[in-house]
């Protein structure tokens, strides 16, 4: 995505544009992925740029607040921030923490528990937890 392109998300969104979220939002909307504030601190840091951890971390609140990337935390320790917003499954190898895409038609549940009453769907995201060999 280029920046013309996140500027109109950012609308899209009601995210204000500050250079610090431009930045973050260039690095994590450039492609399908799920990268941690860590990963994002390190390749902000590879370009040379000095947004601190703390505006990061605010962003990606933000972020993850106004729809603009969902926020993946299957383990306590791992927190993702998806660029793929639509519902879709995930494989999430526990002993690497890695997180890789699932399409949303991949996967058909023949049954699922009733709801009727307590609202109504939403969506179904799948979660398939591996292990290394
Ligand atoms: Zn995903």
């Amino acid at each position: 995505m280029d920046r013309s392109e996140i500027l109109l998300e950012f609308d899209r969104h009601g995210i204000l544009p500050t250079p610090q979220r431009l930045e973050i939002a260039e690095i994590l909307l450039e492609k399908a992925q799920h990268l941690s504030a860590d990963q994002i601190i390190e390749q902000l840091r590879a370009r040379g740029s000095g947004v601190s951890k703390a505006t990061v971390y605010n962003t990606l609140n933000l972020f993850d607040e106004r729809g603009l990337v969902k926020e993946r935390s299957f383990d306590p320790e791992r927190r993702y921030y998806d660029s793929v917003t639509a519902p879709h499954h995930h494989f999430f190898n526990v002993d690497t923490g890695e997180l890789i895409d699932i399409p949303a038609d991949a996967i058909t549940l023949e049954k699922i528990p009733d709801y009727e009453g307590q609202g109504r769907l939403e969506s179904v995201e799948v979660l398939i937890k591996i292990r290394k060999d």
